[in-house]
């Protein structure tokens, strides 16, 4: 079968492998889409993310390619059963499904309390080889797709679940006024999501003008482009004062600070931006204005990944309360898999998501 590794930097080639044999409490998955996410494109510009030692008895089974080259890639999958493991009863041969890829230790405090995104030693789906023609997961890992979900939107089901749970801790209410600064496929899902969850009056603070249509295209209200319209003033002026909701999707110091000053007094910033770099806040906007500062992380996943977040989205994606297309740029065939992380890299194409068609 074919399964694309990463050997070195901004190299990424597809390999004729063997398939890993199917064992107890296994599936065999083939593999319809699996979607390019920003964590594979830093390790393909930067290399693998270091992974600790002590996690690698938590990792799936099928990533023993770990933290060497050549290293597998890929999570945001979605495919169909096709042969199942001794007693395997979650699934059967046909389902749809895709998969929760977040590992607990079983073994912390906050395993203990069923926080499993929150684990110590949380084994995360880093190294998944899911850019490939099929995959063996353990089945407690898969989630059944409802039949109205296609497999397109279907792959989509992680990012909106990080997106979900970023709204949940927004604590965003209907009829609140919501502010999301970059519309990456993260923002894109939280104003979706807003929207649905009956925000009011959502503006969208995002640079690239693909990514503002986009925004529009989810649910926005407004767009602002930062580079020629200060988004705070805007966001001030539109309502009155500042929004009830604001939330950071970038992970930069300056959308950090944008975010909590176009809130109101007295309002939530949710920060779902991954920082490569510390951020610098005057802690008297959140000290004077009684503003609140939330984290996000992932998504309620491990032994809770059918209560959580995936059920709800396949839920909302089903019944058409949320439709992801617009986040959707294009899709690329396996073989090409190279090309569409050049697409994604050059800002001049200006892609948002793409999906990868095994
Ligand atoms: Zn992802
Ligand atoms: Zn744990």
């Amino acid at each position: 079968m074919r399964l694309a590794r990463l050997h070195g930097l901004e190299d990424l080639s597809v390999d004729e492998v063997a398939p890993r044999p199917v064992r107890p409490g296994t599936v065999r998955i083939d593999i319809e889409y699996c979607g390019v996410c920003g964590s594979d494109l830093h390790e393909y510009k930067h290399g693998p993310a270091p992974i600790r030692a002590e996690d690698r008895e938590h990792r799936i089974p099928e990533s023993e390619w770990d933290d060497h080259l050549p290293m597998p890639m890929g999570h945001e999958i979605v495919g169909t059963v096709t042969e199942i493991g001794d007693g395997v009863d979650r699934v059967v041969t046909g389902d749809r499904v895709t998969l929760c890829l977040i590992l607990p230790c079983d073994d912390c405090r906050y395993c203990a309390d069923g926080e499993y995104h929150l684990c110590e030693r949380i084994t995360g789906p880093v190294a998944t080889p899911g850019f490939a023609d099929s995959i063996v997961v353990p089945a407690s890992t898969t989630v059944v797709v409802p039949e109205a979900v296609s497999a397109r939107h279907a792959a989509l089901t992680e990012p909106l679940s990080v997106a979900l749970h970023g709204v949940r801790q927004s604590g965003l209410r209907a009829g609140d006024t919501t502010v999301i600064f970059g519309a990456g496929a993260i923002g894109l899902g939280i104003v979706g999501l807003a929207a649905a969850a009956g925000a009011r009056d959502i503006v969208v603070s995002e640079p690239r003008a693909a990514r503002r249509e986009a925004a529009l295209a989810m649910g926005a209200d407004a767009v602002v482009d930062p580079t020629e319209t200060d988004p705070v003033t805007f966001v001030r002026e539109r309502t009155d004062g500042g929004a009830d909701i604001t939330i950071e999707a970038v992970g930069r110091s300056e959308t950090l600070t944008q975010a909590i000053r176009s809130g109101a007094y007295g309002s939530t910033t949710a920060v779902l931006g991954v920082f490569v770099e510390e951020a610098t806040i005057h802690p008297n906007d959140v000290m004077q204005a009684e503003r609140t500062v939330v984290g996000s992380f992932a998504f309620r996943g491990g032994h809770q990944r059918d209560r959580g977040e995936f059920p709800a989205v396949l839920e909302m994606l089903a019944d058409g309360r949320l439709d992801p297309e617009p986040m959707i740029s294009d899709v690329h065939p396996l073989s090409e898999i190279e090309t569409a992380f050049e697409v994604l890299l050059d800002p001049e194409q200006d892609a948002v998501k793409l999906l990868i068609e095994s």
